[in-house]
């Protein structure tokens, strides 16, 4: 079976390795010109991610790019601590750059499926036995079926499914992270400098060389393109402008970071993943972006679908229903912890800031914090992963 997928960002990249493995063939559209690198640490917690990871064969390299950092610390406007918060509750058993990761997926698969970098969808036709698909720039093709696996704006969800705002929940927070100099020359914990309505957090990276900065924010969706980064850097400016502690300092450096990536903070909500030949994985079916988990989610559910595809041998509809069946409890548990980030970030009235301060106060204080990490871990295990490795290969 030839199966198209739309995004090489986590999840497409995922879902290759494993149809691959399976004996299918893989084609993967990326609107980019390569893969994206930037992003925050993404964390994996719990049996379930670090067994998919060890299926893939992939979790000894991650833990050799893990960062080693990890704890984060609530600090007030001259920087002291207020509250901190150890390694193990904030990082998940590994923690990994986003774009390390993506660079990992993409070398495992890129000898076994054919990507196609600089294009996009334009349209999506079924066939009786078939997808007929148009790009931007490529020629039309003809796949068995198409996957995407393009994100929270999803291209492939607007072609077959219906607008995103039909199916887009935004929370009230955007979320930007950039890369930057170590100009406060900070090292070991992140720290988390909070106002009201903003937050700015700063990550020492590479032996404390470098920043990773990430501002989150309250507020409508700003009047500007999720791919208008020059537009989006204009208005995070204003967003964060006149900020305390040093946060006018880190800001200096974003006209020149070499990654940049902003979104909203959203939540996607479907009542099914699949339509007739097209299935939705990721953050572009389930997405709970920042804070949700959305890495783990992404990778578990990418063995899901490419297994049951294996394991349904060429019968997509038994193959896409049993998908749903499998992750659905999985993708509601994920997405019910996601809501805390961006309020604990940005706490939206100086109430809730104070509140906020004050409970991780107690949490830290006593054993509340490993109830809170246990809560976090039964969503991320809350799925009973199937052995789909016996499936023999597909043909
Ligand atoms: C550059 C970048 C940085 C990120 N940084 C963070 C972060 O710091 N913290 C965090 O919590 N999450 C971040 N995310 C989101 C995080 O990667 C996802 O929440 C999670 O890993 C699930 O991944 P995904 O593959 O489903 O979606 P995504 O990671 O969003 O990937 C979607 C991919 O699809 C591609 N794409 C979009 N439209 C099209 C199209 N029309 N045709 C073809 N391809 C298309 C995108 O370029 C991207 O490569 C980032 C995403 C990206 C792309």
């Amino acid at each position: 079976m030839k199966v198209l997928i739309s995004g090489a960002s986590i999840a497409g990249p995922a879902l290759a390795y494993w149809l691959t493995r399976h004996g299918f063939e893989v084609t993967v559209v990326e609107r980019a010109s390569g893969i994206r690198e930037g992003g925050q640490a993404v964390d994996f917690r719990g049996e379930v991610h670090l067994t998919v990871l060890e299926r893939m064969g992939v979790l000894d390299e991650i833990r050799a790019h893990q960062t080693h950092g990890g704890a984060l610390d609530l600090i007030d406007a001259d920087g002291r601590t207020m509250v901190g918060l150890p390694a193990w509750f904030t990082g998940g058993e590994v923690e990994i750059q986003r774009g390390d990761l993506a660079r990992i997926l993409y070398e495992r698969t890129r000898d076994r499926a054919e990507y196609v970098f600089d294009d996009s969808i334009a349209s999506l036709t079924e066939t009786g036995d078939g997808v007929r698909v148009t790009f931007e720039r490529g020629a039309p093709r003809t796949f068995d079926l198409v996957v995407g696996a393009d994100g929270l704006h999803s291209n492939v969800r607007r072609l077959a499914f219906g607008e995103e705002s039909r199916f887009v929940r935004d929370t009230g927070h955007h979320v930007a992270i950039f890369d930057a100099p170590n100009r406060l020359g900070l090292s070991g914990a992140t720290r988390v400098y909070s106002e009201v309505g903003r937050g700015v957090s700063v990550a020492p990276l590479d032996g404390d060389a470098k920043a990773n900065v990430m501002c989150v924010f309250a507020g409508d969706r700003p009047a500007v393109h999720h791919r208008d980064t020059e537009g989006q850097k204009r208005v995070l400016a204003e967003a964060m402008a006149g900020m305390g502690w040093h946060a006018d300092e880190l800001l200096r450096d974003l006209a020149d970071t070499p990654y940049f990536y902003m979104d909203s903070v959203s939540v996607v909500r479907m009542d099914s993943w699949t339509k007739g030949r097209v299935a939705l994985l990721g953050d572009a079916g389930y997405g709970a972006t920042f804070g949700g988990m959305g890495t783990g989610l992404a990778v578990v559910c990418a063995y899901v679908l490419a297994g049951e595809l294996a394991a349904a041998r060429g019968d997509h509809a038994a193959a896409f229903a049993a998908y749903e069946r499998e992750i659905k409890k999985f993708v509601t548990a994920c997405q019910r912890v996601a809501g805390g980030a961006g309020p604990f970030f940005a706490p939206k009235s100086a109430r809730a800031l104070r509140n906020r301060t004050r409970t991780y106060k107690v949490l830290t204080a006593g054993p509340l914090l490993r109830v809170l990490d246990k809560l976090a871990n039964k969503a991320a295990t809350s799925i009973d992963l199937k052995d789909y490795e016996t499936v023999p290969a597909a043909s």
